[in-house]
């Protein structure tokens, strides 16, 4: 069976956060807008399907053995500054 690769993505609106950059695309399944960063868009590669994370859920169930990929290095230094911790 061939690979599929989604990455899976916040959908687009005014109180969502973005990293700064990120381009507004449609959910390849029900065309709702998300947004996708510079580095997501690298991660997934020119063949990546971009879905919201309903469409993901949907789709993971009829996943057999999925395998997740965490975040790569350049989305985790797009975000850094962005993360607050309490202390
Ligand atoms: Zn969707």
């Amino acid at each position: 069976m061939m690979e599929s690769t989604y990455l899976v993505c916040v959908k687009a609106g005014p109180d969502v956060f973005r990293v700064p950059g990120s381009t507004e695309h449609p959910c390849a399944d029900c065309t709702s807008p998300v947004w996708v960063s510079k580095a997501s868009r690298e991660a997934a590669g020119p063949d990546g399907t971009v879905v919201c994370i309903g469409c993901a859920e949907t789709r993971l169930a009829k996943e057999k053995d999925p395998e997740f990929q965490g975040l790569t290095e350049g989305q985790i230094r797009e975000i850094l500054p962005y993360i607050r911790t309490e202390n």
